[in-house]
């Protein structure tokens, strides 16, 4: 069910096992060829349909879209909260449903540059309520959801199908194969010429190593990866793939037996 439309009244009649699933994105330029609202429009999508698939099986926050997008600030039309700030914006959402006495909480993230402050925020609440054994603080960007997910807990999804085309990209970039497929398959319109646009390798630097970066040493362009590969169809294969890796994981934590370390459909 969606917060946005009980009432308060509503809201309290839940148990507060029920998980609460909270949204993250970003408003930050997307190259020369997508929206700046792309990582909020895409996270919107998979959330959408995996609630239209586990209504009852979770509590979903309205999406918010600030993120921590410093890195692309040289970019026109980039929105994004001070990184210490945003922590404790993010900390402080997080700390209203436990307030309200909800214990299951899983923020999904849409943007790469909020896994690490997703992650410290949860860190550090986690330190503050270090004697609540019941409660469970999870963070998870959902590109990384699908692909080795199990459907132990919901044997009536189908397998997803694969895409007509072969995907290069192996990883996420930043408006990239992925991103720009995705986009074609929701928003066609809003994708300007990305048939042309050449390569920009998504190789690290310094690996194992993890460098600090802003977007323009990598890309002047602004996208990072192979959008002239993107396709609808693959757009499609992928954002099935993460919807149905995001109701695992909603089912997942409702399955929790409140105490348990182990994953339930794993131990
Ligand atoms: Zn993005």
């Amino acid at each position: 069910m969606e917060l946005a439309k009980l009432t308060t009244r509503q809201v309290d009649a839940l148990s507060r096992d029920l998980p609460v699933i909270i949204p993250v994105a970003a408003v930050e330029q997307h190259g020369p060829h997508l929206p700046v609202f792309t990582d909020s429009l895409l996270l919107g999508e998979v959330v959408r349909r995996a609630q239209l698939a586990c209504a009852d099986d979770g509590l979903f926050l309205p999406l918010m879209w600030l993120g921590n997008s410093h890195h692309h600030l040289d970019f026109a039309g980039t929105l994004s909260g001070d990184p210490r700030l945003w922590i404790d914006l993010m900390s402080g959402l997080v700390e209203n449903m436990l307030t309200h006495g909800f214990k299951r909480l899983l923020v999904i993230n849409g943007h790469g540059g909020n896994c690490v402050p997703v992650n410290q925020a949860l860190f550090e609440l986690k330190q503050t309520h270090r004697n609540e054994t019941d409660l469970l603080l999870l963070g998870a960007t959902y590109w990384t959801l699908g692909e080795k997910s199990k459907s132990v807990s919901n044997p009536a999804s189908k397998p997803v199908s694969k895409p007509r085309d072969q995907l290069l990209q192996t990883q996420m970039g930043h408006a990239c194969e992925w991103e720009t497929s995705m986009v074609l398959q929701i928003d066609p319109e809003s994708v300007g010429e990305y048939q042309t646009l050449p390569d920009v390798s998504m190789e690290g630097s310094f690996e194992p190593s993890v460098r600090a970066w802003v977007t323009q040493e990598r890309s002047l362009a602004g996208y990072i990866g192979y959008p002239r590969a993107a396709s609808a169809n693959k757009g499609e294969f992928l954002l099935n793939r993460f919807s149905e890796g995001l109701v695992n994981l909603i089912k997942e934590v409702k399955q929790w037996d409140g105490k348990s370390w182990a994953t339930p459909s794993r131990s």
